[in-house]
């Protein structure tokens, strides 16, 4: 549906809640209301008024899936959708949870004033239960991931295909050179820090530090293509830049961008955080939904009926749960995310377009971003002050037979008896155990 349609109905129509109080709109003004999750209005559209009122990117994207909705219910042609709407009598009935919204809210006041800003939560059905941003839609606006794409380009991918298990380590080195447009030149890719410990790190590392290094060369077995294809495949994006540009060049040449998450159109908030279910829900995507029921004249149109996919194994989806707890531990670059009383699991991102932090709680995914103008990332921060006043449900991340900690020794990465000077303890998959280590 034509955003531009969205945005024009909202700023035609859109009557804060406090202009009509009492709901005293005249009987012959077109009346459209859409509620949040607990029945109350977020906003109402009253033909001829101007204003916008709150959650405004929120309302504008339940107005947008409701126009897709009656149209492929049959009510009306696409050109149509926004007077059938706006005919009288509609009400929109969203996954928008105040508490979760104001949450949100509330945690994103600790940026300084100025700061753009976007963020998005989901359960783990993919009901969208808030979007809430500084402005200009940047909730639904797409922006490079940096990092926080990693564990879907790159990770889960390589854990799903048996190209990596817990304890596979790849050296922290430069992969290789690469001539800039100045004509220096550099080795590639750069770390954060600017560093190279030149060691082998294992995946657990190296998403605790969010090592570049170890993400390409990971990138290298997994397949730019087969990372591209899964994708598409699992949440319907293609990322067509990026898969032209491999086809084209080669798959070398989109290396960076599929595995650092250098994306040429980006991702959003939204997007993101409905990735994301998968590491908290067992492996199931659900596309994310603001409504979930649409009325007209009390008569159900439509009601939202969870319908999830599933792209990567339980097993999988356990072990990527696991391995996201990495980087919220002390020392991680989300340590900042970190509860006490909620586990979290999630990843940050960084890069000149601003500072994510996407990450997951036993009931909901939560996706942040924000710009550079802070100078340093927040979103952790911020992730973990917006999660803690989320309601909760009391369950845990779903559990899984097929994978078990076991004692591994970190020199070989092979499973240890014991005898190994340096063990630790990793999640693996019953049927892809690696040898046991023979060298101590
Ligand atoms: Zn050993």
């Amino acid at each position: 549906m034509a955003k531009k349609f969205v945005i024009a109905l909202l700023i035609a129509c859109c009557l804060p809640l406090a202009a009509c109080s009492g709901g005293e709109t005249r009987p012959n003004e077109k009346k459209l209301v859409v509620n949040d999750s607990a029945g109350n209005a977020l906003a109402v559209f009253v033909t001829g008024k101007e204003s916008v009122g709150k959650y405004s990117s929120y309302v504008g994207r339940a107005v947008s899936e409701s126009a897709e909705i009656i149209v492929s219910a049959g009510l009306c042609k696409k050109e149509d959708a926004a007077a059938e709407l706006l005919s009288g009598g509609y009400v929109i009935e969203t996954a928008l949870v105040p508490q979760v919204a104001e949450a949100i809210t509330q945690a994103a006041s600790q940026l300084e004033p100025g700061a753009a800003f976007g963020a998005a939560a989901t359960d783990l059905q993919g009901r969208l239960i808030a979007a809430c941003d500084s402005g200009g839609d940047t909730a639904f606006m797409r922006t490079a991931p940096y990092s926080s794409f990693k564990p879907l380009s790159v990770y889960a991918q390589a854990i799903e295909r048996g190209v990596a298990v817990w304890s596979t380590s790849y050296p922290d080195s430069p992969v290789k050179q690469i001539t800039r447009d100045n004509g220096r030149v550099t080795d590639w890719p750069a770390n954060a820090d600017g560093k190279y410990s030149r060691e082998n790190v294992a995946l657990p590392k190296a998403l605790m530090r969010s090592l570049n290094t170890v993400a390409v060369r990971c990138m290298r077995d997994v397949g730019v293509l087969n990372s591209l294809d899964f994708i598409r495949d699992s949440f319907g994006r293609d990322l067509a830049s990026e898969r032209a540009r491999a086809e084209t060049y080669g798959e070398e040449e989109v290396l960076g961008n599929c595995a650092l998450g250098y994306l040429y159109e980006g991702v959003s908030p939204a997007e993101m955080a409905g990735y994301y279910q998968i590491f908290a829900n067992g492996g199931t995507y659900y596309a994310p939904k603001a409504v979930m029921r649409v009325t007209k004249n009390g008569e159900e149109i439509y009601k939202y009926s969870p319908r999830g996919k599933r792209v990567i194994k339980e097993s999988t989806a356990f072990i990527m749960n696991r391995l996201l707890r990495e980087p919220v531990m002390p020392g991680g670059t989300g340590s900042a995310a970190r509860l006490d009383e909620i586990e979290v699991c999630g990843k940050t991102g960084s890069g000149d377009d601003g500072y994510w932090f996407v990450g997951c709680t036993p009931d909901h995914t939560c996706a942040v971003w924000h710009d550079t103008v802070p100078g340093r990332s927040l979103s952790p921060a911020i992730f973990a002050s917006a999660v803690s006043a989320f309601p909760v449900s009391g369950f845990g991340y779903p559990e899984c037979a097929d994978v078990k900690p076991m004692l591994y020794c970190t020199d070989t990465g092979l499973l240890s008896y014991g005898r190994c000077p340096h063990t630790d303890v990793g999640y693996f998959e019953n049927s892809h155990l690696p040898e046991y280590c023979d060298k101590h």
